[in-house]
């Protein structure tokens, strides 16, 4: 019979005590482990995606199986380096001692996973809290179900069950599972979730990270390349069909420059999916029926629509789709939207963009196309964001060496690359004498007047 949600939490736990996974050794086969299963099951994994969310099977393999694959290959190669103690300086009163600070393994890990990139989502997290030495015990999403029970198949075929465990489920097996103790808990997925997770982590004081969304916003500046811009915005905003994290959310421009950004994203939707979206290989479908409803009704509103506006209940389709003359209390700019929808909303120029975003929740990326220094300097000072594209969106989630996470409403922590290592792990601070008694006795009763002096 299949282990119940607490159970596999225990295993997991009784695995991290009795010190399975410390060992560099243990970490780094877990690891390779890891990177055997993505390659050896690449076709039936895409299939698996392919059947949840529609996207080609190239589209799959890049943003699921490679992107994986190569954050493993960099923590491995890293693993040492990453995991090792770091000497720090000490002050001269304390000395002579070492001061060195140890990334110990935090314990038994929970990851909670959402559908929207399921297998990428779920396994970096999974392998940098591998890496850091702890136990883990991965939640893929119930709506993605095709790409959850093909991991549910293959992670005791290749992960070490005592220590690296799935439980599939959806809000009665979350909830479980929430309720045991953890030593952190990494949640990726909407905001109103965000918090019933963070609300469990108070009984014991569990740390949290927290990867949330919210409407990532774009300015497109007068000085802005427009084609390469629009490249960008018809690439970045259907890619998984809008269902990206840091998909540009809306568009805000001034009016000389929204007619020609309507006519080069016309022009880029067409390169990248022909005249009839609906028929191309390349272009993917909603989640569900419910994410369509929640679309097609996003379009009331006072904006028109420019591009597109079809959708298609039966088949999962909602069309690229630009808007223009949009309000901010529309309801397309409320929540965040997850589809293939753009709205643009003119305004004057910079200061008003920069005060539209500044108004709103903190986001979880922030893009800006622009030639100007000014622009760019005004941008980087007066807006926050988890991460800012400039001149570029969604790629800088590719370098691993910058932290990924949002701020405010958007989450907070950060992981990728090294970031996710220190992010699992406890930094120990040790200070070790090597020879005493020394100076610190200054803090040392008695207080003398001449201690007195020599302050
Ligand atoms: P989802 O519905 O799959 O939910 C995420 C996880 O929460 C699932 O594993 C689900 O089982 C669990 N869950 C759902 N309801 C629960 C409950 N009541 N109690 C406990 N657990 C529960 O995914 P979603 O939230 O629709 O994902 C989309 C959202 O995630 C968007 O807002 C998107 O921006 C955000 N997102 C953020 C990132 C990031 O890296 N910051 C990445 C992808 C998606």
């Amino acid at each position: 019979m299949a282990e119940t949600p607490t159970e596999l939490a225990q295993t997991a736990r009784r695995g991290f005590d009795a010190g399975i996974t410390r060992p560099l050794e243990w970490r780094r086969q877990q690891l390779k482990q890891l990177d055997r299963m993505l390659a050896e099951n690449a076709a039936t994994i895409e299939e698996a995606v392919r059947a949840d969310l529609g996207k080609h099977l190239l589209e799959a393999h890049m943003t699921e199986i490679n992107s994986v694959r190569t954050e493993i290959a960099l923590t491995i190669k890293n693993l040492k380096r990453w995991t090792k103690p770091r000497g720090v300086p000490v002050p001269l009163p304390l000395r002579p001692a070492t001061g060195r600070i140890h990334r110990q393994p935090l314990g038994t890990v929970l990851v909670i996973a959402p559908w929207n990139y399921p297998v990428r989502l779920l396994l970096i997290p999974v392998a940098g809290a591998i890496a850091a030495g702890n136990a883990v015990v991965a939640k893929p999403s119930e709506v993605s179900s095709h790409t959850s029970a093909v991991l549910a198949r293959l992670f005791p075929k290749y992960l070490d069950q005592r220590a690296v465990t799935l439980v599939e489920g959806g809000v009665e097996e979350t909830t479980e599972l929430l309720e045991q103790r953890w030593d952190h808990i990494f949640y990726t997925g909407n905001g109103a979730v965000g918090r019933i997770v963070m609300a469990a982590a108070v009984r014991h004081l569990t740390p949290v990270t927290l990867e949330l969304g919210g409407k990532s916003p774009v300015y497109v500046d007068e000085s802005a390349d427009i084609d390469a811009t629009a490249a960008w915005l018809a690439w970045g905003k259907l890619l998984n069909t809008g269902q990206t994290c840091v998909a540009p959310d809306y568009v805000l421009a001034p009016p000389t420059v929204v007619p020609k950004l309507v006519d080069a994203l016309r022009r880029e939707i067409t390169v990248l999916y022909g005249d009839e979206p609906r028929t191309s290989p390349d272009y993917g479908r909603i989640i569900s029926t419910r994410h369509v409803d929640r679309l097609a009704g996003l379009l009331g509103g006072t904006g028109e629509i420019v591009i597109g506006g079809e959708s298609d209940r039966d088949e999962k389709y909602v069309a690229p789709t630009v808007l223009t003359g949009v309000s901010l209390d529309d309801p397309v700019m409320g929540e965040e939207i997850f589809g293939p929808i753009l709205p643009i909303v003119t305004v004057s120029g910079s200061d008003e963009a920069i005060n539209v975003i500044n108004s709103r929740e903190k986001p979880l990326a922030l893009y800006l196309f622009a030639r100007s220094a000014a622009v760019r300097d005004a941008f980087l000072a007066r807006t926050t964001s988890g991460s800012m594209g400039i001149n570029a969106d969604m790629i800088q989630l590719g370098a691993p060496a910058l932290p990924f996470g949002g701020v405010g409403e958007s989450g907070t922590g950060a992981y990728h690359g090294e970031h996710t290592v220190r992010l699992f792990s406890h930094e120990r601070a040790v200070l070790r004498k090597l020879r005493g008694p020394n100076l610190t006795a200054m803090g040392r009763p008695p207080f003398t007047a001449r201690k007195e002096r020599m302050l």
